[in-house]
């Protein structure tokens, strides 16, 4: 079957074809209200003024007026068959042989904004933001730095899908300039601990997920309906303070170590579009309890980069420190959901959570500073000839991702910050 094409031009390698149609929110740069579009190429399809127009006409989404709103939200509640239908109807007005728009010069002037027209905003007010701690190799790398390589997994790792729960008051939309955080720490020859700028500023790698249907207080999630209530994927940079982290995790997990930022990609990437890329997912040994087992696990085929470009000097050029895939997570996202609603936790539309730091096997997989400079004791050289075994102020770090198909791409965009030195 020949791929499917839309009258917008699309290059092969934009991350924005036909078969993908990521949800986003935007405002026109030359002033509005914020409102709901779909990224097509290099341009942003308001659905909101599509609605206004008529063009939705017959869809639940239309009935509720959900796309002149400031977050995706109220479209995300409406559950999967509203979903569907709004992308079957924004699919079939973008194909290259259906005249409504293409051949509407009027509609298309004020339905097509191009994307450096706009400002991307948050996807939604997320409410709560939850972060786990799925790949093996990034669990057993850390545990390897920290307990030595016999105690590298702890006991509970392979059981159940080990999370924290975050912050939500500063997911913050890639672009965002991140701050140095200050606070407290006890280098390993310091007799007390201080208090100051952090000094191992890291990033993670990372997806997460928004939830488009929540459940009900006191109600699960079964694993074979998780999937349901997935509204679709983006790219999550997890800031993190190793320093802060590493002295005050113990007993209760992370804290401010990790709640001064964290950032993702606009464009939420419905699962439909990562459909054609699904793999199955790691094996695991020993069988979780049957909560979390699963009739076809399945992981996704993503490749992830991230990138470095050096504030200091006159580096230009970003270099690519790290490559890593989605399909080296071991527990998966049904099984996450399920983990979470187990004992009765409500998800909410527009909750984000994340999958944890994706890192392979090998050296230039892994997906994080603290791995990939082994704890400090083996810098990144880049292209300026500087080293970094940390972020400076100035560096912007930049995560992507997609899905590479015959002819096409499935992608996320990216998602990207520059450090400010601490107040
Ligand atoms: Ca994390």
């Amino acid at each position: 079957m020949a791929l499917a094409r839309s009258f917008i031009e699309v290059e092969p390698d934009s991350h924005f074809p036909i078969q993908n149609l990521p949800y986003g929110v935007f405002r026109p740069k030359r002033g509005g209200n914020p409102r709901v579009g779909v990224a097509i190429g290099n341009y942003v399809l308001d659905l909101a003024l599509l609605d206004e127009a008529g063009y939705l006409a017959g869809t639940r989404a239309a009935a509720k007026h959900v796309f002149a709103q400031p977050t995706l939200q109220a479209f995300m509640a409406l559950g999967r068959p509203a979903w569907n239908e709004i992308r079957a109807v924004v699919s079939s007005l973008l194909l290259a042989d259906e005249p409504a728009l293409r051949d509407n010069a009027g509609l298309r002037q004020t339905c097509l904004w191009l994307q450096r027209d706009v400002e991307l905003l948050l996807p939604a007010s997320i409410g709560d933001y939850t972060d786990f701690y799925a790949s093996k190799a990034h669990a057993t790398n850390v545990g390897t730095m920290f307990r030595g390589k016999e105690n590298a997994l702890m006991p509970n790792w392979l059981h159940l899908p080990v999370g924290y729960h975050g912050r939500s008051s500063s997911i913050v939309m890639s672009g965002t300039d991140i701050r140095r955080p200050s606070g407290q720490m006890k280098p390993p020859d310091a007799a007390v601990p201080l208090y100051g700028p952090c000094r191992q500023l890291d990033f993670e790698l990372e997806m997460g997920w928004m939830i488009g249907t929540g459940n009900e207080l006191g109600k699960t999630i079964p694993i074979e309906e998780a999937e349901d209530h997935i509204f679709g994927l983006v790219l999550v940079n997890d800031w993190s303070a190793r320093d802060i982290q590493s002295w005050e995790y113990q007993p209760l997990g992370p804290f401010l170590g990790k709640n001064f930022a964290t950032s993702i990609s606009p464009w939420v990437v419905p699962l439909e579009a990562l459909a054609p890329f699904r793999i199955p997912a790691q094996t695991q040994e020993p069988a979780p309890l049957p909560y979390l087992r699963q009739k076809r696990p399945c992981a996704y085929d993503i490749q992830l980069e991230v990138y470095l470009q050096s504030g200091s000097g006159g580096a230009k050029q970003q270099d690519r420190i790290a490559a890593s895939n989605y399909k080296h997570l071991y527990w998966t996202i049904a099984q996450q959901i399920a983990h979470h609603t187990v004992g009765g936790c409500n998800l909410r539309p527009g909750d984000l959570l994340a999958s944890g730091t994706i890192s392979g096997d090998s050296k230039s997989s892994r997906g994080c500073m603290l791995e990939l400079t082994w704890r400090g004791t083996e810098p990144i050289r880049l292209s300026s000839g500087e080293e970094r075994i940390w972020l400076e102020d100035g560096d912007r770090l930049t995560l992507t991702g997609w899905c590479q198909g015959d002819g096409y791409r499935i992608g996320f965009g990216d998602v990207s910050g520059r450090i400010l030195p601490a107040i």
